[in-house]
């Protein structure tokens, strides 16, 4: 998957530079840039001393945790290696012979197109309009033949979100046996009134799955560890579809203990937050157009000047997720590179007023 790949260009690129005795910001794979919280750290040690066992096979606890937490019954709680994992035992499950159809806004997320590929079915990208989810496009793209169509909320790379009425008119509009995938993997970063809950919204539509990930504000993609919400029948088929013992019992534990450090968690978000406002004032003070955030991190629609932009950023020490001739995802790290970023975007932004 591109971004896996965007992940290890960058992660080469940092020895590198860590190799001519510079400080690296890898901020390619909207990560965030904190250790793991005492806590958390604790618990993964005491994990660490019994992985001669095999982990809960169900989940149990940390299903009980979630299920209580959103207020669903255990038996709509699924957790997987990640929300990759769940997107293709969604994909494998739902998608049948090679003409069933997969929709997805492009760009978004690559791991649709990625998987919906591997899982056999024809992907239909339905483009963005000026950075956001064009939901009725979307809609008008749905066939006889599509199976599922995800919508990505806040969406990767451009971080835009999509508002609750449009939202209910679109869901109102896919019919009952296409399974809808609302992947909230950033969701604990959309601050604002524009913050849904979409657990709530999925709650009478049983063609409505919601996935969450650690991976992003609770700051464990090293685990490997999501869930979904989703109805019965769709959470016990991707039960079934799940490698079995795949879940580690360390990844539990962390998740668990994760989920009971709501404040110190919520603190460090709001503190990305708040670097992510530094980056994107800096950036229009600058002279740059950036679409509002709600992820951990920040698009620059750059176009041709892509690879240029990124190869200032590299050297300056900051790894970004390069989408050739479209732009890059800068994630929103550490103070250092917050700053490092700016420096570069301004001098960039000058040079390129005086070329044009
Ligand atoms: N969904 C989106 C929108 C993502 O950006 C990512 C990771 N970049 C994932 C899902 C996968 O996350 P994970 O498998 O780590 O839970």
């Amino acid at each position: 998957m591109s971004n896996q790949s965007g992940n290890d260009a960058g992660k080469h690129s940092a020895e590198r530079l860590r190799t001519s005795g510079r400080t690296p910001y890898n901020l390619s794979a909207n990560e965030i840039p904190f250790a793991p919280l005492p806590g958390v750290l604790k618990v993964l040690q005491e994990a660490a001393g019994e992985v001669n066992r095999y982990p809960d096979a169900a989940c149990a606890e940390l299903r009980s945790e979630l299920a209580d937490r959103l207020r669903v019954p255990k038996e709509r709680v699924v957790v997987g290696t990640g929300s990759v994992a769940l997107i293709q035992n969604l994909l494998m499950e739902y998608v049948d012979g090679p003409d069933d159809e997969v929709v997805f806004a492009w760009r978004s997320f690559e791991g649709y197109r990625t998987m919906a590929r591997l899982a056999g079915a024809v992907p239909v990208a339905i483009p963005l309009r000026e950075d956001r989810h064009d939901l009725d496009a979307m809609a008008d793209a749905l066939t006889h033949n599509t199976r599922v169509v995800f919508v990505c909320n806040p969406n990767n790379p451009t971080g835009s979100v999509v508002g609750r009425a449009e939202l209910e008119q679109f869901l109102d509009r896919v019919p009952k046996n296409v399974l809808v995938v609302i992947d909230e993997a950033y969701r604990e970063f959309a601050d604002g009134p524009q913050a849904l809950d979409c657990v709530e919204i999925a709650g009478e539509r049983p063609n409505v799955v919601v996935f969450r990930t650690f991976s992003k504000a609770y700051g464990l993609a090293g685990l490997r560890i999501g869930f979904a919400v989703a109805h019965e029948p769709v959470a016990a088929a991707l039960r079934g579809r799940a490698l079995p013992y795949g879940v580690s019992a360390l990844a539990q534990r962390a998740a668990v203990e994760s989920l009971r450090a709501q404040e110190p968690l919520a603190e460090r978000v709001a503190e990305l937050v708040l670097r992510r406002s530094l980056l994107v004032d800096g950036l229009r003070a600058a002279g740059w157009q950036v679409p509002d955030p709600h992820g951990n991190f920040v698009w620059l629609g750059l176009g041709e000047r892509t690879r240029d932009f990124a190869h200032d950023c590299e050297e300056s020490g900051v790894m970004v997720k390069v989408f050739p001739d479209e732009g890059v995802r800068i994630t929103v790290g550490e103070p250092e590179a917050v700053e490092a970023v700016l420096a570069v975007a301004s001098r960039f932004y000058r040079a390129d007023a005086r070329h044009s």
